[in-house]
């Protein structure tokens, strides 16, 4: 057995970042910034009143000052004139603040009657502009490598740059091997089950930034997993599912070989999951999961994610948090544990407490369980109430 650290080393191994490609903004959410974007301007493009109220020099900024309002600047609308001595110009939020005046007297600190002003009695020492360039300048950057956020977005759309570069979406293919098994919506025989977990990686991997193609399912039999790879060789990933044991029907390994595949076949030191095999295969990189729902998805979580974020050319973040345990926990074995556990909140704390069944087939309780709970490898026993470490599913 490989530790899950080592296990997962071996995997990031086989992947390099994926080509880059030009997109519009609009279809760039999520994606992985590959290049640096470079603003094309200063933001504010001007000095820009942050208030609503009058713009006037600072030699008249005292308490019972009579000035007289010039003219007006709106969003959009600048006023093309000078504010000189005794003058004022009417200014809104995000108007360009006219040549001659220091600051922004805000409306409430001045009364008007017809075009005077008189400033009032208390007077905010504050400018109420917003510099020229005081957000970011031209030539500033967003530096890459970046998964895209929205806040990303807005920023790169401020900086008047209508497209970015971002690394290839990774084409991945997901195969589930299994006679026992028919897609969702299909009919069953009685002795029968859905395959279920190409739905759940699916996901799981295009909210990653993959493109995803579910194959048809194949049989237990050469003739139908030699066709089935055939259709993922164009992909950059292909995840099978199931039949990676050591059983008579268990071929993927056996066919993958036959193709070219160089396997790797680790027992891994953890629950669920254990099997995993991982290599290339052609211009592919296969992963083979284990067909037990939630070890599928457990494996995915721990490896496919990883690989994924390395193909679009950033490294995952740590993706563990601490939270107070609710209920006790016995000292942990030769492999590490992930338990499907639920997150609460009590006395200002993230809380977390394992599900009342850690049986790996249970789909109800991987689906209700919104974390993994991580027991590293001889882990000893845990009071209530102690610090342990958690992944988000
Ligand atoms: P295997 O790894 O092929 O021995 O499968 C282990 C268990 O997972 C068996 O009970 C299979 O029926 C089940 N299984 C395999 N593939 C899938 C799948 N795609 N969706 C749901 N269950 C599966
Ligand atoms: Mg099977």
């Amino acid at each position: 057995m490989i530790p899950v650290a080592e296990a997962l080393a071996r995997v990031l191994a086989l992947g390099t970042p994926l080509p880059a490609e030009r997109v519009p903004l609009r279809a760039a959410a999520g994606r992985v910034l590959a290049a640096p974007v470079i603003a094309s301007r200063d933001q504010p493009p001007f000095d820009a009143s942050a208030m609503d109220g009058y713009a006037i020099r600072d030699a008249d900024h005292r308490s019972g000052v009579q000035l007289t309002v010039i003219g007006e600047a709106g969003a959009g609308h600048a006023f093309s004139g000078a504010v000189g001595a005794g003058e004022a110009v009417r200014i809104f939020t995000g108007a360009p603040v006219p040549d001659g005046a220091d600051r922004v007297v805000i409306q409430e600190d001045v009364t008007r009657d017809g075009d005077r002003i008189t400033l009032g009695e208390r007077l905010e020492t504050q400018s109420n502009i917003r510099d020229l360039g005081n957000d970011f300048k031209v030539g500033d950057r967003l530096p890459a490598p970046r998964r895209l956020r929205p806040a990303d977005l807005g920023l790169i759309a401020a900086m008047n740059v209508p497209e970015v570069t971002v690394t290839r979406r990774p084409a991945v293919a997901i195969l589930s091997t299994g006679d026992e098994l028919v897609m969702p919506g299909g009919s069953p025989r009685p002795d029968q089950i859905i395959a279920s977990n190409a739905i759940a990686l699916a996901a799981m991997a295009e909210g990653a930034g993959a493109e995803v193609r579910v194959l048809p399912i194949a049989r237990d039999t050469p003739d139908s997993l030699r066709f089935a790879f055939g259709l993922a060789a164009d992909a950059d990933v292909l995840v099978t599912i199931g039949g990676a044991s050591v059983g008579d029907h268990d071929l993927v390994g056996r066919m993958a070989t036959e193709l070219g595949f160089e396997q790797a076949f680790w027992k891994i030191a953890m629950r669920p999951g254990k099997p995993l095999m991982a290599g290339r295969l052609g211009r592919s990189i296969m992963l083979g999961l284990p067909g037990n729902p939630v070890s599928a998805f457990v494996c995915a979580q721990l490896f496919l994610l990883p690989l994924l974020d390395q193909l679009q050319g950033i490294e995952r973040r740590s993706s563990t948090e601490m939270a107070r345990v609710l209920d006790p926990l016995p000292a942990n074995g030769p492999r590490a544990h992930y338990m499907r556990a639920s997150l609460g909140f009590a006395d200002g704390q993230p809380t977390i407490a394992p599900m009342g069944s850690q049986d790996s087939s249970l789909m109800t309780v991987l689906g209700s369980a919104d974390a993994l709970l991580v027991r590293p490898v001889g882990d000893r026993a845990r009071a209530a109430g102690e610090m342990v470490e958690f992944i988000r599913i």
